[in-house]
């Protein structure tokens, strides 16, 4: 006879399923087979998918220009194919694997859907929500891992010392802040600039996930292990894979350090200065003379 489910439990597997609906998930699947991880980050080295990838990359050569002021110098696209990595996952079913997309979703939408949250427990301290910032049609997103004191202060991603460094990465690209997008892992800040807990996680990764759909970058960057984790499901640690390309729900997602950790250990900088090339040269964006790896 099959397991009977206690009633609590029940009530809160139907609550938590009620609320993945009305984020518009609406298909789970069941793990196959003990031990067996879902394959989020899948290996793209068969030379099919390489030669689509280096179609895709020839094809798409142009970034949004919100302001109109920037002219962004473009290089001619020789590129070898992006190989694109696999990654042992978490054992576990893949929350993003399952997520529908949600037709005419828009930004303004999540925002709405997402309200004056109080779906865990960082509401009851958090000052403003972090929804996130940028071009909404922006090729590359950043994601961190949730927002600080002056974010929090603010209502803005990124906007403290960490902030700062991070605005002049993006301008060492040669794009400015608009040009990109930048959003958390969570939204509203962990006390004490803690990480946040897994139930935070779940209960915010889905406004994320439906906020990377609706802008449908080119490149995803995950900034720290906690957004590369999150995106990722995985549990190894960054060091393993930072700065190879993997693949998010059909993009090209790289993980580099954290700025907080290069205001701690500078010399990473050159590692992470490497890692946004390869995101430059995948862009079309060329790297400035004396800017060298
Ligand atoms: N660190 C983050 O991960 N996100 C922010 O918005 C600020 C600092």
């Amino acid at each position: 006879m099959p397991e009977r489910i206690p009633e609590t439990l029940q009530k809160r597997l139907a609550d938590r399923l009620g609320f993945y609906q009305d984020l518009g998930i609406r298909w789970f699947y069941r793990e196959r087979g003990k031990g067996a991880a879902p394959d989020v980050a899948r290996r793209l080295e068969t030379p099919d998918v390489v030669q689509l990838s280096t179609i895709d990359l020839q094809r798409e050569t142009t970034l949004p220009k919100p302001t109109g002021k920037l002219a962004l110098q473009k290089v001619a696209l020789v590129v070898a194919p992006v190989k694109i990595a696999s990654l042992p996952v978490a054992a576990g079913p893949s929350l993003f694997e399952a997520a529908d997309r949600i037709a005419d979703d828009t930004l303004l939408k999540i925002r709405e859907n997402l309200g004056e949250c109080t779906r865990c427990k960082l509401h009851s301290t958090r000052h403003k929500i972090v929804f996130g910032d940028g071009n909404p049609r922006a090729e590359l997103v950043f994601v961190g891992e949730g927002p600080g004191a002056d974010e929090d202060a603010q209502g803005l991603p990124f906007v403290g010392r960490a902030g700062r460094l991070l605005t002049q990465m993006i301008e060492a690209m040669g794009l400015q802040r608009q040009d990109v997008y930048i959003c958390n892992v969570v939204k509203c800040r962990p006390p004490e600039n803690r990480q946040p807990e897994e139930d935070e996680v779940s209960t915010c990764s889905p406004f994320l996930l439906r906020q990377i759909d609706v802008i449908a970058p080119k490149v995803i960057v995950c900034l720290g292990a906690v957004a590369a984790k999150t995106l990722l499901q995985t549990n190894r640690g960054i060091s393993q894979f930072r700065g190879e390309w993997l693949e998010f729900r059909g993009r090209k997602l790289l993980a580099t350090y954290h700025p907080a950790y290069l205001l701690r250990n500078p010399p990473a900088k050159s590692e992470v200065w490497k890692d946004l090339q390869k995101v430059m040269a995948v862009l079309g964006l060329e790297v400035k003379k004396g800017k060298s790896s």
